[in-house]
């Protein structure tokens, strides 16, 4: 059976500005990701509630298309997931619909409150479902990597699957997702783009490494040309 990923995520642009590289990834690989979006955005601008939420709805399967990837929406309140007693069981019930073999989903230490939301409503719906590994955070803050994924040949398909949200001011996030990309990549010595997750390692320990697209290609961290040791005996 095709190999399933469920990112699960807070508003309608979270999947392409903190996921959008590995997701790319995934869609060269024979893994399926769906996106489970929770809240319908409607805090995300000034304009009418419903006139908004149905815009992003839109943004987000545009996005969705670019990244080859299924989307599912929750449709709760945005800005109040916090306060959404059924949040885990929605999210539950899509697992059961979706059966994921690897579950991502915001960090519990984000510094968007339906951003922890999420975290903790996903930790218990997964129970024993699938191994769970936290996204990035906004400029990696809180978040200890675990396993980066080389995002170089992804930033073309991730970019534009950002700038679908049109009405999000999307180019501010681009910049911010490109900065972190390449902090990370330098962070494994790669000149490129990654992007970093954090497993939550719990009983039974699982090993995702099979579950990821590739990391940044090894480097040696010290010069062991022919020069380099020429110059060491001298
Ligand atoms: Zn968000």
């Amino acid at each position: 059976m095709k190999t399933r990923v469920a990112v699960v995520t807070a508003h309608p642009d979270d999947a392409e500005i903190y996921a959008g590289g590995l997701i790319a990834a995934y869609s060269q690989m024979d893994i399926g990701v769906h996106i489970i979006i929770a809240s319908n955005g409607d805090k995300g601008g000034a304009l009418p509630a419903k006139t908004l939420s149905a815009l992003r709805v839109d943004e987000a399967k545009a996005g969705a298309k670019k990244l080859r990837a299924e989307v599912h929406f929750l449709g709760l309140p945005d800005g109040g997931l916090d306060d959404c007693a059924n949040l885990s069981s929605l999210i539950g019930s899509a697992f059961s619909h979706i059966s994921p073999d690897l579950i991502l989903a915001h960090h519990p230490q984000d510094y968007h409150a339906d951003h922890r939301a999420v975290a903790e409503a996903a930790r218990t719906a997964a129970s024993f479902r699938a191994p769970v590994a936290w996204l990035d955070t906004m400029m990696g803050v809180a978040t200890n990597p675990t396993h980066y994924i080389d995002t170089t040949a992804h930033q073309e398909i991730k970019r534009s699957a950002i700038l679908c949200h049109a009405t999000q001011d999307p180019q501010r996030f681009l910049e911010r997702a490109q900065l972190l990309g390449k902090f990370r990549a330098a962070q494994c010595g790669h000149d490129g783009y990654a992007e970093a997750i954090e497993h939550d390692p719990t009983y039974p320990f699982c090993d995702i490494r099979d579950l990821l697209p590739p990391p940044p290609p090894v480097k040696p961290i010290t010069d062991r040309s022919a020069q380099a040791n020429a110059n060491w005996k001298k």
